[in-house]
């Protein structure tokens, strides 16, 4: 059988969002050290990895395409998160970001691009490069653009709920049916590791 993959979605999955004071809402963290990962989730990956999963993060990060943050602390962030995850035994397989916004102010970043979820692009050129089967794979994200974008590459969906619960109620009619609803990562897991088990 060839390896499935747990594709990862960031802010909100992963570490908390962020209260942006000037516009009231949950956001991603602004400097490294906003970035805090959500408890639970550094065992919540570990039972993942166990498993034998491949584990991947895919997020839309598109603050410096709109003018809110440098490159430089874009990769401050990043490098927070991987440093925490390697502490803690964690090993990501991949760390795909797309930094585009389509209606973005920093040219080069800015306007369509092929790899914003809900784009499945990143799902489809790791399967590609890693070998991965997308039939024992899953994604899991807060959004319902991550939803759209593990449904469109044809792996099975899991929407944390936590996060949005707090940052109130959303736009209607963006909204995509995920395969399962989970109130956190741990709990997603339980869900996957449960099929498995099946
Ligand atoms: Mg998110
Ligand atoms: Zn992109």
């Amino acid at each position: 059988m060839s390896q499935g993959a747990v594709f990862l979605d960031r802010d909100g999955v992963l570490n908390e969002l962020v209260l942006n004071r000037d516009t009231g809402r949950l956001e991603s963290p602004l400097s490294p050290a906003e970035l805090r990962l959500i408890d639970g989730v550094i065992p919540a990956l570990a039972r993942l990895q166990s498993a034998g999963y491949a584990l991947i993060l895919v997020s839309n990060q598109p603050n410096f395409a709109l003018g809110k943050c440098s490159l430089e602390t874009l990769s401050q962030i990043h490098q927070e998160l991987v440093t925490e995850l390697f502490d803690a035994g964690i090993y990501f397989a991949r760390y795909c970001y797309c930094l585009h916004h389509p209606g973005g102010v920093t040219p080069g970043y800015s306007g369509l691009c092929i790899c914003r979820k809900p784009s499945p692009w990143f799902l489809l050129r790791a399967r590609d490069d890693l070998s991965l089967s997308l039939r024992h794979s899953w994604m899991i994200g807060d959004q319902p653009t991550d939803i759209q974008c593990g449904r469109a590459a044809g792996v099975r969906t899991i929407q944390i709920t936590a996060g949005i619960e707090r940052s109130g109620p959303r736009p209607a009619g963006r909204n995509a049916v995920a395969d399962h609803c989970a109130r956190d990562l741990a709990q997603a897991v339980e869900i996957i590791l449960g099929d498995r088990a099946n």
